[in-house]
């Protein structure tokens, strides 16, 4: 497991629990839903929060909605879902110490993320929901502000990819330009600047040294007045997502434990595994109530019920294969499959990858 970290304002930690089961919330009578107003901690500055004066929406190159007060879904613009993993930037409303991100996007984004967040208020807690680029590539912008959160199992992996996210930077501008009716001006602008000093990111820049690592199945903090839960809960998309749970403002993300609307992929080599994650989100769906926002990986944000839709799409896609498998049919046959119901989903491309990771998981041996 990972080391130990002094956190900064880490002002509460619940004990590790045991029994993955017992880790979710209420279960063990761990604080669960909203929790009273708590006072600020002494030398918080209470003073009027930047979103008081809102940027002009216009101008922004992602789209920011406000799920709750203080609590931002940053996101594709026009529902794109060409620009990485979903992000939330969260802070206590009347607070302006900073706010809390949860994951930074592909490298090329990480300074226009940064520059957008901080017209509502400046990023200093980052937390990655799992090591894919998409999530981490961005974390360079925000090394110097914010310490990183991210699981053990990450940390290697995201120092890996240091030349795959520099490499990306070239296709940031063509990126961009295919998101519909974005303002690209000030993006460019990020990225010249980001590609005039990119060989001197290092892959510290991707996960710093003093990354602070979540090894725990339960975590419980307190970052800038928010209390943010952390949770693990084994391998499933990958061997290291985390889901962040904010009780106070009944907000879930989920990381790319759901894709909504999507079909889901399936990060095999990076640990991942079918059954795993049907069971993970066995345990999610006790986790909240009717009220609950979530936040997926990818895909619009809704209510819990697509947890439960993501665990049926699972299942399906393991009983398809095995049906398949039994009947004889080869690998590269089933990879071009479309199971029944599964259509009419976007992001196509990754049904292929996620149908042979799961052949290959029913395969080899059983956990
Ligand atoms: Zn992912």
């Amino acid at each position: 497991m990972g080391r130990l970290i002094d956190r900064r304002e880490f002002l509460c930690r619940a004990a590790a629990l045991g029994a993955a089961a017992a880790v979710i919330p209420g279960v063990l009578g761990e604080p669960t839903g909203r929790e009273g107003a708590t006072p600020p901690a002494a030398g918080d500055k209470q003073v009027p929060t930047p979103a008081a004066t809102k940027p002009d929406a216009a101008r922004l190159f992602f789209e920011f909605r406000e799920l709750r007060p203080g609590v931002l879904a940053v996101l594709g613009r026009g529902g794109d879902t060409t620009l990485g993993g979903n992000n939330l930037l969260v802070w206590r409303p009347g607070l302006t110490v900073g706010g809390v991100l949860i994951d930074a996007r592909h490298a090329w984004l990480g300074p226009t993320l940064r520059r957008e967040c901080a017209a509502f208020n400046a990023v200093n807690h980052v937390i990655n929901t799992h090591h894919h680029a998409d999530h981490t590539g961005g974390n360079h912008a925000f090394r110097d502000m914010a310490p990183i959160y991210m699981h053990p199992n990450a940390r290697p992996r995201v120092l890996g990819m240091r030349d795959t996210n520099v490499r990306g930077l070239g296709a940031g501008a063509a990126a961009a330009a295919r998101v519909k009716d974005a303002p690209l001006d000030d993006l460019l602008r990020d990225l010249d600047e980001l590609k005039g000093r990119a060989e001197q990111l290092t892959p510290e820049d991707f996960a710093p040294g003093d990354a602070q690592l979540m090894d725990k199945p339960f975590e419980a903090m307190r970052l800038n007045e928010v209390r943010v839960e952390v949770l693990h809960h084994g391998p499933a998309h990958t061997d290291n997502d985390l889901i962040v749970w904010l009780p106070q403002v009944n907000v879930l993300h989920t990381g790319d434990l759901v894709f909504h609307g999507l079909h889901a992929f399936l990060d095999r080599p990076g640990g991942g595994t079918v059954r795993g994650w049907i069971k993970v989100l066995d345990k999610l769906g006790t986790l909240g109530d009717r009220d609950t926002i979530v936040v997926p990986g990818h895909g619009e944000p809704g209510d819990r019920s697509m947890i439960a839709r993501q665990g049926e799409y699972l299942r399906g896609l393991l009983e398809f294969v095995e049906k398949q498998r039994a009947a004889g049919t080869p690998r590269d046959e089933i990879v071009k499959m479309v199971p029944e119901g599964a259509g009419s989903l976007g992001l196509a491309r990754v049904l292929p990858v996620t149908l042979g990771a799961v052949y290959d998981e029913l395969s080899g041996p059983v956990e």
